[in-house]
């Protein structure tokens, strides 16, 4: 008997629902704000962080770390980066001009190496159960497409990443059972659809709304993690709905494939279900793009973060890949 379905449009419309709410609430825009205060870093900058600190997620400098009251660790390591000096002069009307002459070194600090109070988030982790020992069974299904799922303790709010080259899925040892299970359903996401795939935006999406489905479909509510992650990296609450019906399609059939897989596990006849999962990605590979960029609204990184493409929110998964 099937447990647990495979086909499910009416839970992308809550998604969709879930993110219109929160991105019109109170909540949504003294986030924004708080992003505000984040300085937007050049290009050359990003790469500069990216080299020292892959793993980077917000950077700011000692003095702005105590606005938010939050302190550098004794001991942390400077991340370097260039900042534009400034000299005032006057231009012939007497006016006076800033004018950069140079740039030198300022040192910058990533949240990971700071303590203090909690950020503002929208996304709040899982504190729920695994009753149904549905977290072993996604193993199955990851170990079925090549994958094995290690327990890994992380720094700075990472709750699991992906890694296409060493085939290897981790999940976050310190969450709740059933934030543990959301995060294995992102990461199989981002295993079956993202080898090569250049948007960590859209990515980030895909792999949040595929856990969203799986998980509501096995009976575990993620909307107070799940709604915040996708609006943050899609940019807001149009963008991301325009952006799921965009990848609709794959995020269905990921869904479906892995639900299948499941409810095949469940059954003990693992081998012909796990190689649903497989086949999913040919049959990605042979179509099933996503449509969004056709209707120009291709997704941008969270507030706070433009051009850091190895960042993301404070409290998330993480991509490697
Ligand atoms: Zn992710």
């Amino acid at each position: 008997m099937t447990t647990t379905g495979t086909h499910h449009p009416e839970i992308l419309d809550q998604l969709a629902a879930g993110i219109a709410n929160l991105t019109s609430s109170r909540q949504w825009r003294h986030y924004l704000d708080f992003q505000s205060r984040f300085h937007h870093y050049s290009f050359g900058n990003v790469l500069l962080i990216a080299s020292q600190c892959p793993g980077a997620t917000r950077v700011a400098g000692f003095h702005a770390w105590r606005k938010l009251n939050r302190t550098v660790r004794k001991g942390e390591k400077a991340l370097w980066i260039l900042a534009p000096m400034m000299r005032r002069r006057s231009d012939t009307d007497g006016e006076d001009e800033r004018t950069v002459w140079g740039f030198k070194f300022v040192p910058v600090f990533d949240i990971d190496q700071t303590d203090g109070e909690e950020l503002p988030s929208v996304c709040v982790r899982l504190d729920g159960d695994d009753p149904a020992g549905r977290l072993d069974q996604l193993r199955e299904v990851a170990r079925s497409i090549g994958f094995t799922v290690m327990d890994h303790e992380f720094s700075g709010g990472t709750n699991g990443d992906c890694s296409h080259e060493l085939h290897r899925i981790r999940v976050e040892t310190a969450n709740s059972p059933a934030q543990r299970v959301k995060t294995l359903a992102h990461e199989l996401a981002h295993a079956l659809l993202h080898e090569q795939f250049g948007d960590r935006a859209l990515a980030e999406l895909e792999a949040e709304s595929t856990a969203y489905v799986i998980c509501q479909a096995l009976g575990i509510d993620t909307s107070g993690y799940s709604f915040g992650y996708v609006a943050t990296w899609a940019g807001g609450g149009d963008p991301a709905i325009a952006s799921i019906k965009g990848s609709c399609d794959r995020i269905q059939k990921t869904a479906a494939a892995i639900l299948g897989s499941i409810d095949v596990v469940g059954q003990e006849e693992g081998v012909e279900a796990l190689s649903s999962a497989e086949t999913i990605r040919a049959t990605l590979a042979s179509g099933g793009t996503h449509s969004a960029d056709i209707a120009g609204t291709t997704p941008r990184g969270p507030p706070g973060t433009a051009g850091l493409d190895t960042a993301g929110p404070p409290v998330h998964d993480q991509l490697i890949s």
